[in-house]
């Protein structure tokens, strides 16, 4: 053995219980008491955690003129900051472009940066002949899961094109995750507010109500029934869309469902900030209210959603954000959150009583590997990857924009003090995270194949 992990409370998905972790290489080879190597990472006192996965980001996302402001490298830095090793990133272009062109380009740009392991959904974007027969090519080079828009000038599919991708993906074996939202009914409300002259922040989520997140992830659902094709609804965020999953999965449909931090922790009231700050907060869907957060705090617990991303997708508020300062439509939608996942998760569900500490490793570390076919991360067991986190339950941190690492220049949580805080982060058997700094090497991370379990 080359490393232990020693002394620390291990806890997974399924146990909490004391013992050590031997290391050999990129593997976990042993799990027990009295384990001896040359190299010891004293974890007395500490949760010794899978590493966490973060299956839904957006580093140098390119929207036309504006990109997301983490890179490849930034991102997945401050990623390992907070317990993340492994990223799911995005492959998209634009639509009439070759899928497998599309994924060969985010990989080339990918792979030269990231500090952790990664992989990639493959946003479908068109129903081309061309395209549908690329979706098997791209399940053989280890992305089985596929990105699906009811939203965006951009990505949005018709009806009749959400059928098409959504069956070839189910012959093919690979399952979707889809935005659902209603692009029509967004486009007519937005025009509307704008001809009033109704153009802060504020007016932002009352363009994207969640009366139709509802009636987009209905309609999503009963065409991946006609389809046979297992989905995931991205980022919910309201009781609408909840209710349209429970639904489904009574009637014994595969689908399963996906939150952020943001739905579980901030609500509409932060549009109402003075000034521009509400842009802040501008994302899609957008934050909903407090009966909406109990509502998906219920539906984790139960199992009805499956694990909590990020959705990561940061922009500047000084100079990117503030492109809408005349005109909320024009804000770039997304907050970072890559970072600071894990300790709220912590410090909200498992301080707050509403997770036990095995359902947080759940819906951070284990359920998104074990449904997306992350098949050796997520677990800690002999011959799964080394990725492990030594998280420090009493450890305090106030979260500030400028003690993160995240490149951007806020963070929704500012201020927000947690108890409880990523310590040290391995990552294939290699520490990149020590005392809460990054030790690693950007470009060591590698992309991961992976493949569903039936
Ligand atoms: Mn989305
Ligand atoms: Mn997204």
């Amino acid at each position: 053995m080359d490393l232990v992990v020693r002394g620390g409370t291990v806890v997974t998905a399924t146990s909490t219980y004391q013992a050590d972790i031997g290391i050999e290489g990129d593997r976990i080879v042993s799990i027990g008491r009295s384990l001896s190597a040359p190299i010891v990472l004293d974890a007395t006192d500490k949760y010794v955690l899978p590493g966490a996965i973060d299956p839904h980001v957006h580093m140098e996302l390119s929207l036309g003129d504006i990109t997301s402001s983490d890179t490849f490298a930034t991102g997945s830095i401050a990623a390992a900051c907070g317990g993340v090793t492994t990223l799911i990133d995005f492959a998209q272009s634009r639509r009439g472009r070759s899928l497998l062109d599309t994924l060969a380009e985010r990989r080339g740009l990918a792979g030269s940066q990231v500090a952790v392991d990664y992989a990639l959904h493959v946003a479908v974007l068109d129903a081309t002949p061309a395209t549908l027969a690329e979706i098997p090519q791209v399940i053989a080079l280890g992305c089985p899961t596929f990105k699906l828009y009811m939203a965006y000038a951009d990505s949005w599919l018709d009806d009749g094109q959400l059928l098409a991708v959504l069956r070839a993906i189910g012959e093919a074996g690979g399952s979707a995750l889809v935005h659902c939202e209603n692009h029509h009914v967004i486009q007519e409300l937005t025009t509307r507010y704008r001809a009033q002259r109704k153009l802060e922040p504020r007016f932002h989520p009352l363009t994207r109500p969640a009366l139709m997140e509802g009636e987009a992830t209905a309609r999503l659902i009963d065409l991946a029934q006609l389809a046979d094709c297992p989905v995931t609804i991205a980022h919910v965020s309201c009781r609408e869309s909840l209710r349209a999953i429970q639904e489904a999965q009574r009637r014994g449909q595969r689908v399963r469902g996906e939150t952020c931090p943001q739905y579980l922790g901030l609500t509409e009231q932060e549009y109402l900030r003075p000034g521009f700050q509400g842009a802040k907060f501008v994302m899609s869907p957008p934050l909903r209210t407090r009966a909406d957060q109990e509502a998906l705090w219920g539906a984790l617990t139960r199992g009805e959603l499956h694990w909590v991303a990020t959705d990561h997708c940061p922009f500047l508020y000084h100079g990117q954000k503030t492109r809408g300062l005349e005109d909320f439509s024009l804000i770039p939608g997304g907050v970072p959150g890559v970072e600071t996942r894990l300790a709220l998760l912590h410090q909200w569900g498992v301080g707050k009583g509403k997770l036990s500490l095995t359902q947080w490793v759940a819906l951070c570390c284990a359920n998104p590997a074990r449904h997306l076919g992350l098949a050796n991360k997520g677990d800690i067991a002999v011959g799964l990857d080394a990725d492990l986190v030594v998280f420090d339950p009493r450890r305090r941190v106030t979260l500030q924009a400028r003690q993160l690492h995240q490149h951007v220049d806020y963070t929704p949580y500012e201020g927000l003090e947690v108890t409880g805080y990523p310590q040290h982060v391995l990552s294939r058997g290699e520490p990149i995270v020590e005392d809460g700094e990054f030790v690693g090497q950007a470009g060591r991370g590698k992309f991961v194949m992976r493949k569903m379990r039936g």
